[in-house]
């Protein structure tokens, strides 16, 4: 089954939802429950690397613990498999 990463653009939560080619996709965001949940095209992890901006935003502010996707939220427990950590 294919892993598709979703971003939301209300509250900028992002998640690799696992789904079969059947499934519809999901338009709702799990977080806030915006309907602006829309599916990424690329991998994500060709997405992450090409076009992190988080990631840029990391190395110069050089604060491991944060998470600058969600700052309004708390860290989602991702478990080291997205790009916060
Ligand atoms: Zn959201």
């Amino acid at each position: 089954m294919p892993i598709y990463e979703y971003r939301c653009a209300a509250c900028g939560h992002q998640h690799d939802h696992l789904q079969k080619l059947s499934d519809a996709p999901i338009a709702q965001c799990p977080a806030c429950g915006s309907a602006d949940y829309a599916k990424q095209l690329s991998a994500p992890g060709f997405e992450l690397k090409g076009s992190g901006w988080y990631q840029t935003d990391f190395k110069k502010s050089g604060a491991p613990a944060a998470c600058p996707a969600a700052p309004d939220a708390p860290p989602p427990p991702c478990a080291g498999s997205c790009a916060c950590h």
